[in-house]
């Protein structure tokens, strides 16, 4: 037993324990404060190693059991069937915007890839396959502030495309998904990639609809410095050849992602927060808990009377990102900053749409939604 503190003593630990604050941040963003008190125990000797992770070789046992079980969990909580790979790159999501063409684009003589824009990541996809096939949009909302999802019966998909490209979750506009679409269904036997960045392991995947999915770990993963595909085999050894071997699927896929020295330690954090979210009951119960915190943030924003306002179509709003302006930029301004004074970080909207963003990610509790929608609540009140 501790000996009771001393009201100095009291004092002096308050002052040392650490300020957690609620925070928004859309990436990289929060992530369970478990987690990362496992990463600080375990950080000068990792599970009696007697050295940090990263300290270690990516040749060693500890670190060859870390990758094995961050794959083997994230094929447990996504469901991922045994004939896609799980690679673990580097070069982030935009990375994926050039690696993905310099792997697919040559699966067809044409080099058709078609795009569907629907906000800021997907319009950068579009922009940069152009630097490897013939790009054409399939379908977008560049003309309408994308706020809503294009109806994919309307689309144009090319019988000989290499691939077709979405984003299921837009990050800045907040629209995404609630389905994927079915090529098949539409007319079209191209793969669908997926940058599912900002959604992934928020909701199942439907595999027999997605042929690619790739995601930056840095919003619903952990941490920055690694890249999550999920590729199906049929897709491998299509390279351009003058695609770098680090960026060959093919190649990546036979090395087990250890072409070269990879990201150990966010490696690692990737695999705490998967088994994190195993605890948690998995992807159905966390999709079930995300719905409820964008439901009641979206009642929020609904129930007050246009003070503040979301753009998007109702059926197309995303649970991940929920963007929303308010009357004026000064009060932007003062909300913003009146937040953050009350433990609320990180709400400015991005800066192309300016306004106000809370991302929601798997790792913010619905304690944080609460504070949020009571401070809300507060701030139409006395300002409104
Ligand atoms: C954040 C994000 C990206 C960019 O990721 P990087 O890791 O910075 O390359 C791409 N797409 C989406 C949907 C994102 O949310």
């Amino acid at each position: 037993m501790n000996a009771p503190l001393t009201p100095q003593a009291a004092l002096a630990a308050d002052a040392l324990a650490p300020r957690r604050v609620f925070n928004f941040s859309p990436g990289p963003s929060t992530m369970p404060q478990s987690v990362l008190e496992q990463a600080a125990a375990e950080m000068l000797d990792y599970r009696g190693c007697g050295v940090s992770v990263l300290e270690m070789s990516h040749r060693s046992a500890a670190f060859e059991d870390i990758l094995a079980r961050a794959e083997q969990d994230l094929r447990d909580l996504l469901a991922i069937p045994a004939a896609f790979k799980v690679l673990f790159m580097q070069g982030g999501a935009i990375g994926q915007n050039a690696i993905v063409p310099m792997n697919l684009v040559a699966r067809r003589p044409g080099r058709a890839i078609d795009v569907v824009v629907t906000g800021e990541w997907s319009r950068k996809s579009w922009t940069e396959a152009q630097r490897y096939g013939d790009v054409a949009l399939a379908a977008s909302t560049l003309g309408a502030a994308h706020d809503h999802i294009p109806d994919p019966a309307g689309w144009a998909l090319r019988q000989d495309a290499s691939y077709v490209h979405l984003c299921s979750n837009e990050t800045v506009h907040g629209v995404e998904f609630q389905t994927l679409p079915d090529l098949r269904a539409l007319g079209s036997e191209a793969p669908l990639v997926v940058d599912a960045s900002s959604n992934i392991a928020s909701r199942t995947i439907d595999w027999t609809r997605a042929a690619l999915v790739f995601a930056g770990a840095q919003k619903n993963l952990g941490p920055s410095g690694i890249t999550v595909v999920i590729v199906r085999e049929d897709l491998l050894g299509h390279a351009l050849p003058t695609c770098p071997s680090v960026f060959d699927y093919r190649v990546t896929a036979e090395q087990r992602s250890m072409l070269n020295t990879p990201p150990t330690y966010p490696i690692y954090l990737l695999g705490l927060m998967l088994q994190w979210l195993k605890g948690e009951g998995g992807v159905p119960a966390i999709e079930q808990r995300n719905r409820a915190k964008s439901d009641r943030l979206y009642a929020a924003i609904d129930g007050s009377g246009g003070f503040y306002r979301n753009p998007v179509a109702p059926a197309d709003r995303s649970r991940m990102n929920v963007p929303f302006v308010m009357p004026s930029e000064a009060l932007t301004d003062r909300f913003v900053a009146e937040a953050e004074a009350a433990g609320l970080s990180s709400l400015r909207g991005h800066k192309s749409v300016g306004g106000l963003r809370a991302s929601i990610y798997n790792a913010m509790p619905e304690a944080g939604v609460e504070a949020l929608v009571a401070f809300m609540h507060d701030f139409q009140r006395r300002h409104g």
